[in-house]
């Protein structure tokens, strides 16, 4: 892939940043301090955090003629369902390798990749490099047939994936300029290495939900490939306390992010990414390094899709039915 790609536009930006007042005072903030930046209502696919990622991505796919995108996941992956949807909106067929077997359930964001016409390529249970090995076989199998891959890497978190979301820095602080805080989730590194590359590392506060080993290695190593500066791991503001039992599980604060996100203001999240980076800034909130007074944007990356995909989600919330 080359470096210098143009763009290809997939929805129209900017996206909406909504005050949060009854949250904020839920959360021990005063009301004018918590603000949504509202990347989940992004019209492409259900909308999420990647498909400004996947504007540079893909982007840089038709410059290399690509007919086929290929990408990786976990089986209630939001970045393969948006894939599938940014093919299906330029006319490039999709694969989408998926860790996992057919048959354990297909609701969520496994739906709409069948809606959105992608092809589905089971890798079974196995690790990263598993899921890697399987993704280049996939390609391999491709180019035999006279096809022309693109693979789009995991999580879209590429230093060229990122560049979206140091975009969407100069949109936030065009939205805020008092700006002091700006929360994501952090899965595989690169909304917050975009951020950190457009607002400096002491403006963002990441949460790891659990995706990669070691999160601030990972988001370093992309911002020092985006920006050519350094970045030290240890100067992120990461907080690596709402991972739980692990991706697939689903905690406590979580839960109860859910719940008072959506009876205070009305907003969904998911239980694996924005449910997480609420519950973090819940934390960062009593341990003080969130503070009443300063302007804090909570980046909503989207994710309703897997709230549906997560069965022990959907009991918790069914069960709050009254
Ligand atoms: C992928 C994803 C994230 C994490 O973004 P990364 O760039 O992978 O760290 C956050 N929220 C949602 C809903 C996602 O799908």
């Amino acid at each position: 892939m080359t470096s210098d790609a143009r763009q290809v536009r997939l929805a129209s930006w900017p996206t909406p940043l909504e005050p949060a007042p009854r949250l904020a005072r839920a959360i021990g903030l005063e009301a004018d301090d918590l603000w949504l930046k509202r990347d989940d209502l992004v019209g492409l696919g259900g909308g999420g955090n990647k498909v400004r990622k996947l504007e540079w991505i893909v982007g840089a796919a038709l410059e290399d003629d690509a007919d086929v995108l290929v990408t990786t996941g976990a089986a209630q992956s939001n970045h393969a369902r948006l894939t599938a949807a940014a093919g299906a909106r330029l006319g490039l067929d999709v694969v989408l390798v998926l860790k996992g077997e057919a048959g354990r359930g297909s609701s969520g964001n496994l739906a709409l990749d069948g809606l959105l016409g992608a092809r589905v390529v089971w890798a079974g249970d196995t690790d990263n490099a598993g899921m890697a090995d399987a993704a280049d076989q996939v390609v391999a199998d491709l180019v035999r047939d006279g096809r022309r891959p693109a693979l789009v890497p995991f999580g879209g978190s590429s230093a060229l994936g990122a560049r979206g979301y140091r975009e969407c820095a100069d949109e936030l602080l065009a939205q805020a300029p008092d700006l002091r805080t700006v929360v994501t989730a952090a899965g595989s590194g690169g909304t917050m290495a975009g951020l950190v590359a457009g607002l400096g590392d002491d403006r963002v506060l990441g949460v790891h939900v659990g995706a990669v080993a070691d999160p601030a290695r990972t988001v370093a190593d992309l911002v020092v490939e985006l920006t050519g500066a350094d970045c030290d791991p240890h100067g992120l503001r990461l907080r690596l306390d709402q991972v739980g039992g692990g991706y697939a599980t689903l905690p406590e604060p979580v839960v109860a992010a859910l719940a008072t996100t959506a009876r205070t203001e009305g907003v969904v999240l998911d239980p694996v990414y924005t449910g997480r980076a609420m519950a973090g800034l819940v934390a960062a909130v009593e341990a003080g390094d969130v503070r009443p007074g300063e302007r804090t944007v909570f980046l909503h990356t989207g994710g309703l899709p897997g709230l549906f995909g997560s069965a022990a989600a959907v009991l918790r919330a069914e069960a709050m039915l009254r």
